[in-house]
């Protein structure tokens, strides 16, 4: 059986050690904040920020 588990250093904790920042990512063009890496991938994918991406 093929069964995927996540990486450990997938795991947020330690995604954030070696990111050195803290669990959260901050998108400079829309100024806000997200609280995942996941949530911050979605975010740069979505229309506001493509919008705010084409305005600045
Ligand atoms: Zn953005």
């Amino acid at each position: 059986m093929l069964e995927v588990f996540p990486k450990p250093w997938s795991d947020a904790s330690s995604l954030s050690v070696w990111k050195g920042l803290k669990r959260s990512y901050t998108c400079n063009i829309c100024n806000v904040t997200l609280n995942s890496i996941e949530q911050y991938h979605a975010h740069l994918k979505g229309s506001k920020h493509q919008t705010n991406l084409k305005n600045q």
